[in-house]
Order: C-alpha cells, then sequence, then structure tokens
C-alpha cells in the first residue's frame, strides 16, 4: 500500500491540488485503485461514499489528461445529479492547477446552457446517463476520443433503471478506452454488465460502512419536545461546529428551525425537497464554500450530500430508519476525520437508539443534559407562562365558581328581592300612616287643650271680681 500521494507519481499540480484540499494520505480504496488505473487496466472498485472512491477515479483520469487538446477525455455516469455536480466540484478542485474543464450534464438544468458550454474546451464530462445519452443522439458530444470511462455508483444506477442508457452509452465509446466501475454492491445486474463490457478487471473491495459510522462519537440527549429548541441552542454553543447539519423530520420544521436560528444571528440556510433544483444546488455550492455555517434539512434533501468540514451531525428530531439515521451521521466523519453526531430523542425514542447502535455496531452514548443559558432562560420563560397560565385558568375557575353558586342561589335571592321590595313600600305606608296618626291626635290635643284652656278661664273671671269688690 502507498502512504504517499507523491509515490504515485503525480504531476506536481496534481499534487498541488490535493494539498488544496489538505489530503495528507492515501484511503485504502485510492491505495489499492490508483496503481492499477495508472497501469491502464479496467478496474472494479466495490466501495461506499466516504472511502474517498470519487479520488481514486479522478486522480488517475487528472494525471493522465491532456489539458492542451480540446477532446473529451473521459466521461463519467452517476445516477443523480447531485452526485454528478459534486463529482464535478471535486474534478474542479483537484484539477485547479491543470486548466481543467469539466462539465456536468443532469436534469433540471437548461439542455441549451448545457450546448453552448459543450461548444467550448470540455475535457470531462460528468452527467446523468439520461441526460448525456440525449446530448449524444443531439450530436452535440462526441465519444470519439474517450479513455476512460466511469461507472459510479452503478448499482443505484440499474436499479433507477438506467441500463439501457449505459449500455448505448458504453457501446458508443471507443473500444480500446477503459472502464472503471464503482458500486457500493455487486448485484447480478451489475456483475453482468462488468462481463460484458470490462476485459479482466480486478476487483477491489473495501469494507466501510460500519466503520464510517463507528468513527463518529455518537450521542443521544432525551429532551422534553418544550425544550427542544434551547436544548439544540445550548448544544451549538457548547460544541461549536465547524459546519453543522441539523437534520428535522419535515419541510415545515426545517422552516421554523431555520427562521429561529436566522432570528438568533446564526448563519443558517433551509434545504428541503421543495426548492428548486438551482436553488439546492446554490445552497449546497454556499455550504461547501462555508458562505453559512449551519445546514437544516430534510433526509430527502441531503441525500448524498458530501461536504467536507461538517464536525456535527445534529438530529433535530430522530429518522423514521435505521438506514436514514446511518446516512444522517455519515454526514460528517469523512475521510477518517472527526465527526459527532448528536440526537435529540422523546424518552420513548430510547429504544430506537438501542435499535439503531446495534445495527451499527457502535457505542451511542446518553449524556445528560445541562442546562446552558438558553434551557435555562426557556425554562424559566415557560414556568412564567405555566403560571399566568394557571393563574387565568384559577380565575377562570373562581369566575364559574360565582357564576354557579350565584345560579343556585337565584330563587333565594329572588325572594329576597321581592321581600326587599315589599318592606320599603309597606314602610312608607306605615310612616305615612304614622304620620297621619299623629297629625291628627296631635289636633285632637290642641283642641282639647284650648277647650279647656277656655272652660279654667271663665272659672277665674268670678274670683276677680269678688277681689275687686
Ligand atoms: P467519497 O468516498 O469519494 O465520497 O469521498 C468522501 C470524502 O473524503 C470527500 O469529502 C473527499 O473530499 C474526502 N477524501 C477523499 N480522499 C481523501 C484523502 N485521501 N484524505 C482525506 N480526505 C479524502
Amino acid at each position: 500500500m502507498s502512504q504517499s500521494f507523491e509515490a504515485f507519481g503525480f504531476r506536481p499540480e496534481l499534487l498541488q491540488g490535493i494539498k488544496d484540499l489538505y489530503y495528507k494520505e492515501p484511503t485504502p480504496i485510492q491505495a489499492e485503485a490508483i496503481p492499477l488505473i495508472l497501469a491502464g487496466k479496467d478496474v472494479i472498485g466495490q466501495a461506499q461514499t466516504g472511502t474517498g472512491k470519487t479520488a481514486a477515479f479522478v486522480l488517475p483520469i487528472l494525471q493522465r489528461l491532456q489539458p492542451q487538446k480540446r477532446d473529451i477525455q473521459a466521461l463519467i455516469l452517476t445516477p443523480t445529479r447531485e452526485l454528478s455536480i459534486q463529482i464535478a466540484d471535486d474534478i474542479a478542485k483537484l484539477g485547479k492547477h491543470l486548466d481543467v474543464s469539466v462539465l456536468s450534464l443532469h436534469g433540471g438544468t437548461d439542455i441549451e446552457r448545457q450546448l453552448a458550454k459543450l461548444k467550448q474546451k470540455v475535457h470531462i464530462v460528468v452527467g446523468t446517463p439520461g441526460r448525456v445519452l440525449d446530448h449524444l443522439q443531439r450530436e452535440s458530444l462526441h465519444f470519439g476520443r474517450i479513455s476512460t470511462l466511469v461507472l459510479d455508483e452503478a448499482d443505484k444506477m440499474l436499479e433507477m433503471g438506467f441500463l439501457e442508457e449505459v449500455v448505448q452509452l458504453l457501446a458508443s465509446t471507443p473500444q480500446h478506452r477503459q472502464v472503471l466501475l464503482f458500486s457500493a454492491t455487486m448485484p447480478d445486474q451489475v456483475k453482468k454488465l462488468a462481463q460484458q463490457f470490462m476485459k479482466q478487471p480486478p476487483h477491489i473491495k473495501i469494507e466501510n460502512k460500519q466503520k464510517t459510522v463507528e468513527q463518529i462519537e455518537q450521542i443521544y440527549y432525551v429532551v422534553n419536545q418544550s425544550d427542544k429548541m434551547d436544548a439544540l441552542l445550548d448544544l451549538l454553543e457548547s460544541t461549536n461546529p465547524y459546519l453543522a447539519i441539523i437534520f428535522a423530520n419535515t419541510q415545515q420544521r426545517v422552516q421554523i428551525l431555520t427562521a429561529k436560528l436566522q432570528e438568533l444571528g446564526y448563519a443558517a440556510e433551509a434545504l428541503y425537497g421543495d426548492l428548486s433544483q438551482k436553488k439546492r444546488e446554490q445552497l449546497m455550492r454556499q455550504f461547501r464554500e462555508i458562505k453559512f455555517q449551519y445546514l437544516v434539512a430534510t433526509d430527502i434533501a441531503a441525500r448524498g450530500l458530501d461536504v467536507e468540514g461538517v464536525t456535527h451531525v445534529f438530529n433535530y428530531d430522530l429518522p423514521n430508519d435505521v438506514e436514514s439515521y446511518i446516512h444522517r451521521v455519515g454526514r460528517t466523519g469523512r475521510a477518517g476525520q472527526a465527526g459527532t453526531a448528536i440526537s435529540l430523542i422523546s424518552p420513548r425514542q430510547k429504544a430506537i437508539m438501542q435499535r439503531i447502535a446495534k445495527a451499527t455496531k457502535a457505542t451511542v452514548e446518553e449524556k445528560l443534559l445541562t442546562a446552558g443559558r438558553h434551557l435555562e432562560a426557556g425554562r424559566r420563560e415557560r414556568a412564567k407562562e405555566r403560571e399566568a397560565h394557571f393563574a387565568a385558568l384559577r380565575e377562570e375557575k373562581a369566575r364559574e365558581q360565582a357564576e354557579e353558586k350565584k345560579k343556585k342561589e337565584a330563587p333565594l335571592a329572588a325572594a329576597l328581592k321581592k321581600a326587599a321590595k315589599v318592606k320599603p313600600g309597606y314602610k312608607k305606608k306605615l310612616q305615612k300612616e304614622i304620620e297621619h296618626w299623629q297629625s291628627t291626635y296631635e289636633q285632637k290635643r290642641k283642641r282639647e287643650e284650648a277647650k279647656a284652656a277656655r272652660k279654667a278661664g271663665m272659672k277665674k273671671k268670678p274670683s276677680a271680681a269678688k277681689e275687686k269688690r
């Protein structure tokens, strides 16, 4: 096994491109495949993404490229446009000092623009079989000078029903071209294709899937749904990722989460299936160029996403199956770099985490959440909200009870009211009667007094006369 890229005898411009990407030494698939490919052999590489398989075929292609010629010298077929774009991107980076011209031909983009580009110098074409065949039939592409043809992710390509196109494309390239086939699995269809079109290819097999996950530190926290956002914010602060992908299960949750992060000043963008192809490509490019730091995504949108420097993957929501979990987690720890995967789960999802640990043969560690400033503030805020809610409930209850009491006592109140109504009237009447009687009595008394006075006056007069005498 070769321990350095220099040992392959690569040209200095290519070594510089490798250095620019900070690749220190070849990965196992590169160490095994590159010498065979440089020797001109057809090669079958059985390896997953994450093993460095792209550079395993790109580097020898670039080593033998003749940039001064205008011919298309290599054709790389991929199952998806995302992968096509990504490979074209890798080629442009590794071949930066070589004046290489690469073009990705994939559906979902303007064919006229692709045609215009094809009129310029193109050394390497990467594309999906349908679109490449389309160009071949329009005669906008000529494969007469192709020296290397790569079938990347061949199993997926055939699974997606591209066999016919692939066969047609293989048949339209020169007989003596070299065929390189990369595939994670080797189903019969792929084996047959290899037998038919490849010349005694050595078969290199790299077992890496579980290792990819094993290299990644996997942690989970049991979190209440209401604490999730704050827990994530605390974890973002405490882990301080270089680049992070945050997965949520629905488009809506992705959008809400992104809006919240943006509001708090995080450089975050949302990636989900409904975005236009153009927008998705733009976002992925920007993420790769570290124009923003946090990519919030759904599973579908992040399929095959391969970005270096992703130090953390967060499962804001746990995915529905183990496969998706492995895929998500595999977005970090690329090519031997360290990576951390953090999942926020509900108490009930603990069993799922155990299943995942078993399936990935990896340790998945439960950690206890220490409340940081967001969680503490959030909890305080929620406690306040709860208190206000309960106070409102209590008030409401008291009001209801008062209402109830009032209803119950209504007949009595009515009776009292009636009684109360009768009494003042009666009193008044009584008062009037009393007053009437009082005045009658007074008048009578006064009359009697006057009468008595008159009587008394008459008796005094004769005695007075007697005295005068
Ligand atoms: P691939 O398996 O081609 O999808 O590559 C996985 C990741 O590994 C990509 O991000 C590559 O840029 C990176 N890579 C490829 N070769 C090396 C290497 N020799 N050293 C470090 N990283 C590498």
